[in-house]
């Protein structure tokens, strides 16, 4: 079965952010662009997952809208915010949501919070997800979120977590640093470039003696998958 998520979001840029890496995982994505219209096409439509942003125009914002949904239905609720602010959060948890997060976010963490909600909701098992990428010496298991090299744990901080996730899904690609950054953080900015040379740089560093494993060229950056490294 293919799951359906909803995303209630005013903002043209990110509804289709979304919507693409949603549909790339293989779910189907309806939308609504109001609190009423959200209201109706998930009574009408009724989605296993909904993703709200909080500020919304119309008669009735998010938080309200994930109010009316939770009255009489326990589908998974991701709340989106443009504020980092703790108020929203305990708002939005209080009244039913299960996740939250701030943007701009990460395209890669929205889907690992998606994937996480639709297992606990409907153990959801990932039909074709590998259980580790990598090789036999550096993998990377997506769903433990942990990093193994000659057998010993990486402490990677989130982000960089994601970005070997990206890099690793896609052996010999090499990426652009506006990709990455897209793909990571969530946005393109040009500016935002060296902050992917920093985290490439961190990175490298705690991947020790498996730095090499990246490969870096005047393009971009990209992970190269060895057999016997
Ligand atoms: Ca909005």
């Amino acid at each position: 079965m293919t799951f359906r998520i909803i995303i209630v979001e005013d903002e043209e840029q990110t509804t289709k952010m979304v919507r693409f890496y949603l549909e790339r995982e293989g779910f189907t994505v309806i939308t609504a662009t109001d609190g009423p219209a959200g209201e109706s096409a998930f009574r009408q439509q009724q989605p296993d997952l909904a993703i709200l942003d909080i500020m919304l125009p119309g008669t009735f914002d998010g938080l309200e809208l994930c109010r009316r949904i939770r009255q009489d239905a326990t589908v998974p609720i991701i709340m989106l915010t443009a504020r980092a602010e703790d108020s929203d959060k305990a708002i939005g948890l209080s009244i039913g949501a299960d996740d939250y997060l701030t943007k701009p976010f990460s395209p890669t963490e929205l889907i690992a919070r998606v994937k996480a909600l639709l297992r606990r909701a409907y153990h959801y098992n990932e039909p074709l997800a590998p259980a580790t990428l990598g090789g036999p010496r550096l993998g990377l298991d997506p769903n433990r979120r942990q990093v193994i090299f000659d057998g010993q744990t990486l402490e990677l901080t989130p982000t960089e977590f994601n970005l070997l996730q990206v890099l690793m899904s896609n052996p010999g690609w090499v990426f652009t640093r506006s990709h990455l950054l897209e793909e990571v953080w969530g946005y393109s900015d040009e500016a935002g470039e060296d902050t992917v040379t920093t985290h490439v740089s961190n990175l490298r560093q705690k991947l020790g003696a498996a730095g090499t494993l990246l490969i870096r060229t005047s393009r971009g950056v990209g992970y190269a998958y060895q057999e016997d490294a």
